[in-house]
C-alpha cells in the first residue's frame, strides 16, 4: 500500500480524492490554470521511513517508495534514477566555482530524466487499469512513455511535430510506439483530450491546456532528483539548484523532493531554485510580478526540448517559494557549453540538458552565484539524442595520407593542433 491520500490544487488548495486527473484543478481555469499535487500520510511516512533503510534498497527511484504514489505491486521500472552526481572540478575552475556538481541524467534507461516521470506515471496507468499510454513530445518524453509502456505491456501513442529530430522518433518507434505527426503543437492536446474521453487513454501530460503541466502522478517521480541529491551530498541540500525548464514538471518535482526531506528533518536547508530558459516566460512573469505565466515570443532553437513560449503555475510557484529566479541563454551560449562540458568533464549532454550550465556561466559573470556556494546543475539528457546539431559546430574530419607530414598538416588545418617539429 502506498501512503498517497489524495490530490490538492497548487493554486487554490482544493482537495480531490485519488483519481485520474488529466485536466488540472477544475476551479482554476484559463490563465489561472493550475496542476494538482499529491498528498500523503506524512505521519505514517515518518513512522516507517528511516534514511538507514536506504542502504538495503535498489539504486532506483523506488528506493524512496514511501514518497511515490503507486502501490508497490503496480510499479513499472527499468532501473531509472540514482544517476551520478559528478563533481566538476575542471569546469568549476573555469567558472570559478569551488563546488559545482552535475547531476547526469543521461544515465537513465532512455538517456533522459523523463524516465523518472514515465516510471511513476506508467505505474499509475497500470494501477488505474489503463490499456493505452500517450504523450506529446519533442522527443524525450515520448521515448520514455514508449519504453515504460512496452515494459508494462501497454500500447503507446505519441504525438509530435515533423520539425523535430528524427533520432528521437526512431527511439520512440523502436520501443513499439505508434508515433503520429500533427500540424501544430496545440493539435496534440486536442487529440489527447478526445482520446482520454473516448478511449480511456492514460496521458503522461495534462490534456486541458499547456498551462497545467504533466500528469501529477508523474511529476512525483521527479521528487527523487531532490532526494538523491540530498543523499549524494551526505544529507545536505545544495545552495543553488539550476534546472532547464519547459513545462516545469521536473522543476516543481525536484523542489518538492527537497521540501519533503526538509520537512522530515533529513536536511536543514532548501536550495534556491533557478530556472534556465530559452525564451523566458518565467523570467517575464517574475519581472512583471504576475501570478500566472504569459506567452512570450519564440523562434526555432537548438534547445527544442525546452523551447517553450509558455510555462506553468507549478514552475512559477517554485520560483516564488524558493526565492529563486529565471535566466535565459542563447543558442550560441548553449552550444559552446555543450562542447565545453564534454571536453572538460567527459559528459556529452543534449543542448537542452546543458542549458543549466550555460545559465550558471552567465550568472557567475553577473555575480548572482558565489564562488563558495554548492551549485547543482541538472543535466537532463544525453547528446546522442541530437548529434546533427552538435555536428554543425564541429570541424570537418580531415582525410590524411599515411605519413606524419600529412598528419601534421591535417591536424593543424582542421583542429589548430600542432605536432612537435622533429
Ligand atoms: C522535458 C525536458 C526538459 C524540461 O522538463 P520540464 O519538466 O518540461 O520543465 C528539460 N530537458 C530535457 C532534455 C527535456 O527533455
Ligand atoms: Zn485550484
Amino acid at each position: 500500500m502506498s501512503f498517497l491520500t489524495g490530490l490538492r490544487c497548487l493554486r487554490c488548495g482544493t482537495e480531490y480524492p485519488i483519481q485520474r486527473m488529466h485536466r488540472g484543478c477544475a476551479k482554476c481555469v484559463d490563465e489561472k490554470s493550475s496542476n494538482v499535487e499529491c498528498t500523503y500520510d506524512y505521519a505514517e511516512i515518518r513512522r516507517v521511513f528511516r534514511k538507514e533503510l536506504l542502504a538495503e534498497r535498489p539504486p532506483t527511484i523506488w528506493r524512496y517508495k514511501e514518497f511515490l504514489p503507486p502501490d508497490e505491486e503496480n510499479v513499472v521500472s527499468l532501473g531509472e534514477g540514482m544517476t551520478p552526481l559528478v563533481k566538476c572540478s575542471s569546469l568549476g575552475e573555469k567558472l570559478k566555482l569551488k563546488n559545482l556538481y552535475v547531476k547526469d541524467e543521461s544515465r537513465n534507461p532512455t538517456w533522459s530524466f523523463k524516465d523518472r516521470l514515465a516510471s511513476s506515471s506508467c505505474s499509475m496507468a497500470v494501477q488505474f487499469g489503463a490499456e493505452v499510454v500517450s504523450s506529446r513530445s519533442a522527443g524525450n518524453h515520448g521515448a520514455a512513455t514508449a519504453a515504460y509502456g512496452a515494459k508494462a505491456g501497454l500500447d503507446s501513442v505519441i504525438f509530435t511535430l515533423e520539425a523535430w529530430p528524427r533520432t528521437m522518433k526512431t527511439l520512440m518507434q523502436a520501443y513499439g510506439a505508434k508515433v503520429v505527426h500533427v500540424p501544430t503543437w496545440r493539435d496534440c492536446w486536442r487529440l489527447q483530450d478526445a482520446c482520454v474521453e473516448e478511449f480511456g487513454w492514460y496521458c503522461f501530460d495534462d490534456v486541458a491546456s499547456c498551462r497545467v503541466g504533466y500528469d501529477p502522478y508523474g511529476v512525483q517521480g521527479y521528487k527523487t532528483i531532490g532526494f538523491e541529491i540530498c543523499e549524494q551530498l551526505g544529507w545536505r541540500a545544495p545552495d543553488k539548484m539550476v534546472v532547464p525548464v519547459g513545462g516545469g514538471g521536473s522543476f516543481f518535482g525536484s523542489w518538492a523532493g527537497f521540501q519533503e526531506f526538509f520537512d522530515l528533518g533529513l536536511v536543514y536547508s532548501r536550495p534556491q531554485m533557478i530556472a534556465g530558459e530559452v525564451f523566458g516566460p518565467l523570467k517575464n512573469a517574475l519581472a512583471k510580478g504576475l501570478d500566472y505565466v504569459e506567452e512570450v515570443p519564440g523562434r526555432s532553437t537548438v534547445a527544442f526540448s525546452v523551447g517553450a513560449v509558455l510555462s506553468t503555475y507549478q514552475a512559477l510557484k517554485v520560483l516564488l517559494h524558493s526565492g529563486g529566479f529565471a535566466e535565459t541563454a542563447s543558442d550560441e551560449e548553449i552550444m559552446e557549453m555543450q562542447l565545453e562540458l564534454a571536453a572538460t568533464e567527459g559528459i556529452y549532454g543534449e543542448a537542452s540538458g546543458v542549458l543549466s550550465l550555460a545559465v550558471i556561466k552567465k550568472l557567475r559573470e553577473m555575480g548572482k552565484i558565489h564562488e563558495d556556494e554548492v551549485v547543482v546543475a541538472l543535466m537532463t539528457s544525453g547528446g546522442l539524442k541530437d548529434p546533427a546539431t552538435t555536428q554543425r559546430y564541429l570541424p570537418d574530419i580531415p582525410l590524411v595520407e599515411p605519413n606524419v607530414d600529412a598528419l601534421r598538416k591535417g591536424l593543424a588545418e582542421a583542429y589548430g593542433y600542432l605536432l612537435a617539429e622533429n
